[in-house]
C-alpha cells in the first residue's frame, strides 16, 4: 500500500483544521470514528489485510456551520457498486418535478459536476431535449459532486461560475441537516468532505450572487436534499420552513449528540449479533454498501458474528468488507436454502430484495432491517 496522499487543507491535528469554505480555524470535532478503512477499499481477495485505516472525524466550524471531514486521506474513490434502482428512479423524479414546474425545457443548455456515485443525469437531460454545454448554461447540476470537493470555496466558485443568467443550480446532496434528521452518523466517509445544512448553503451561496430558491428532502439512500439556487431566490413557504427547521437541528450542541449516538447503536448492533450467535441462528448481510463500513468497524464485528456480506455488484464479490475478514458473496448464495436471519444493511431495498430473492423467506430466514437492531427494534 503506498502512503496515502495528505490532505492539502486539513493535514495535521484537529487543532490546525481550517474550514474547507470559510478557512476558519474556530470549530470543534462532533463526531469521531476512530480508525477506520477507507469504505470503499474492498481489498482484493488475495489481499489478507490487514486494511490500513485513517482517522475518521467530523469537524463543525464554528464560523459558518460546515460540517465537515477534520482531515482525509486521500484514497482514490473507487466504486464498485451497481447503480440501484432507487438511484435512477430519483433522477427521473427530480427532473419529472422540474419538468412540470417549467424550470426545464427541450433546447436549454445544460452542464453537470458529476461525482463517482452512480451514472451522469448528462444522458438523461439530453433525452429531454437539452443541450450540454461546456460554458455557462442554464442549468447546471451537481449531483453528489460537491462534497467530494476538497475546497468548498473553490467548488461554489466554479458552479456559480457556470451559470448563465437567469439559470438555476440543481445540487443533490447528503446534507447535514438529513445527517441529523435521520441520525445518520454512518454517512461520515473519507471523500467526502462537506456536509452542507440548508441555511449554511444559503448563506455561503450569497457570497456567489446566489441563493437556495427551492429545496426538498427525498426518501434516496436515507435521506437526500435536493436544493435549486438561482440570481433571484423567492424560497416558497416550504422551503422556507425546511431552511429554518434544519437551523434549529444543526446546532453544536445537537450535532454532538451524533457521537453518543453512533455509540450507542454500534453496541446495539453488537449485541444483537452476539444474540443470534448466542441462539446458533447464521446472520448474512445483505448490501455491502459503503454506510455498512463505519458500522461494522465502529462496532467491531467480524466474520465470528457476521458470516458473510451478500451484494449484487460483481466487482465487490470475492473481497472482504473494508478493516474485517467478512467476505462479499453473490446474493445466489442465499437461494440455497439454508435459513438465515438476513441483515438487511440497506433498509431502503427491503421490497426490492424481497421479491428478487425470495428464497430467504421461503426457507424459513427472514429480512432484518439494520435500522430496526439500531433502534432495538429487532
Ligand atoms: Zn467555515
Amino acid at each position: 500500500m503506498a502512503s496515502p496522499v495528505a490532505d492539502p487543507l486539513t493535514a495535521g491535528p484537529a487543532e490546525s483544521v481550517r474550514c474547507r469554505y470559510c478557512r476558519g480555524a474556530r470549530g470543534e470535532v462532533v463526531l469521531d470514528l476512530g480508525l477506520q478503512p477507507g469504505c470503499e477499499q474492498f481489498a482484493e481477495p488475495d489481499d489478507d489485510g490487514p486494511d490500513p485505516r485513517f482517522p475518521l472525524r467530523m469537524w463543525l466550524c464554528a464560523a459558518c456551520g460546515l460540517a465537515q471531514l477534520a482531515e482525509d486521506p486521500g484514497l482514490p474513490e473507487t466504486v464498485l457498486g451497481l447503480e440501484p434502482r432507487s438511484m435512477r428512479q430519483q433522477a427521473e423524479h427530480v427532473l419529472d418535478r422540474l419538468a412540470a414546474e417549467g424550470r426545464l425545457r427541450a433546447g436549454q443548455t445544460v452542464a453537470e459536476f458529476g461525482s463517482p456515485h452512480g451514472s451522469a443525469w448528462l444522458p438523461r437531460l439530453r433525452g429531454r431535449g437539452l443541450v450540454p454545454e461546456d460554458g455557462r448554461a442554464d442549468l447546471v447540476f451537481d449531483i453528489y459532486g460537491m462534497l467530494h470537493e476538497p475546497s468548498q470555496s473553490d467548488a461554489l466558485l466554479s458552479r456559480s461560475a457556470r451559470l448563465a443568467p437567469g439559470g438555476l443550480l440543481v445540487f443533490q446532496m447528503f446534507s447535514l441537516g438529513s445527517v441529523m434528521r435521520l441520525g445518520q452518523w454512518d454517512e461520515l466517509r473519507h471523500g467526502h468532505h462537506a456536509y452542507w445544512s440548508l441555511p449554511a448553503l444559503d448563506e455561503a451561496l450569497g457570497h456567489y450572487g446566489l441563493g437556495v430558491h427551492r429545496a426538498w428532502n427525498c426518501p434516496l439512500a436515507g435521506g437526500t436534499l435536493v436544493a435549486l439556487a438561482n440570481r433571484t431566490p423567492e424560497p416558497d413557504r416550504d422551503t422556507r420552513v425546511l431552511i429554518e427547521a434544519e437551523r434549529a437541528a444543526v446546532s453544536a450542541g445537537e450535532v454532538r449528540a451524533l457521537q453518543k449516538r453512533a455509540d450507542t447503536e454500534a453496541a446495539r448492533l453488537r449485541e444483537w449479533l452476539v444474540g443470534r450467535k448466542l441462539a446458533r441462528r447464521r446472520v448474512i448481510g445483505y448490501g455491502a454498501a459503503s454506510r455498512a463500513v463505519p458500522l461494522l468497524c465502529h462496532a467491531g464485528i467480524d466474520d465470528d458474528l457476521l458470516l458473510a456480506v451478500a451484494d449484487a455488484s460483481p466487482g465487490k464479490q470475492g473481497r472482504r468488507m473494508p478493516g474485517t475478514r467478512i467476505p462479499v458473496i453473490a446474493p445466489a448464495y442465499l437461494r440455497r436454502g439454508q435459513p438465515a436471519d438476513v441483515l438487511l444493511l440497506l433498509p431502503h431495498l427491503l421490497d426490492e430484495v424481497r421479491h428478487s430473492v425470495p428464497e430467504v423467506e421461503e426457507c424459513g430466514g427472514r429480512w432484518v432491517r439494520v435500522d430496526d437492531v439500531l433502534a432495538g427494534r429487532a
